[in-house]
């Protein structure tokens, strides 16, 4: 069985992150999406959200799982017996980090590889952050995030960023 796991912080998910996927899935049996702390970075939506927003953009992929944890990716692929590690590159700055993500998690475990996808034209400058800056300056989202979501992305990020940003 080949099985994946594709880690990240899909704070909040987006269709560049849903693209990834359901490409993936239909080369993997099994596909772990892991919502994953990435100690760089602070977060709007907890970890439960996350999850539950990656639940409901993927419910149309039987073969996707959704999980957070807060153990090291490599455990957990092994846990899940995944022999790869699916990762994003859109730019350099992806393939700055990537790059040593890989070399870092290689010198610990050789038999867990990581596959990098492109994004698909559509996604190529969608972030997270832009999600975030767009409802900042209250633009729409609907075409950057999963259907049925951008409502609730938008609320909550809104909510979020009011409490916080004040000029
Ligand atoms: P992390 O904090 O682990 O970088 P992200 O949620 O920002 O978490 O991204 C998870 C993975 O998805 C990364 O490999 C990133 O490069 C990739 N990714 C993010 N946005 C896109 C996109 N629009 N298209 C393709 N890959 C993406």
């Amino acid at each position: 069985m080949k099985i994946a796991v594709y880690p990240g912080s899909f704070d909040p998910v987006s269709n560049g992150h849903l693209d990834i996927i359901e490409r993936v899935s239909k080369v993997f049996d099994k596909v772990y999406v892991l919502v994953s702390l990435n100690p760089y970075k602070t977060y709007i939506f907890s970890g439960e959200e996350r999850v539950e927003l990656l639940k409901f953009a993927t419910k149309h992929l039987d073969n996707v799982e959704v999980e957070a944890s807060n153990q090291l990716v490599l455990n957990y692929a092994k846990q899940k017996q995944a022999k790869v590690i699916i990762r994003g590159l859109r730019n350099f700055i992806d393939y700055q980090n990537e790059i040593t993500l890989f070399q870092f998690n290689h010198s610990i475990d050789q038999d867990i590889d990581t596959f990098v996808l492109f994004p698909s034209t559509n996604n190529l400058f969608l972030s997270s952050s832009s999600i975030k800056e767009l409802v900042m300056f209250d633009s729409e989202i609907k075409d950057y995030v999963p259907a049925g979501l951008a409502d609730r992305i938008k609320e909550r990020i809104s909510a979020v960023l009011n409490k916080n940003s004040k000029l």
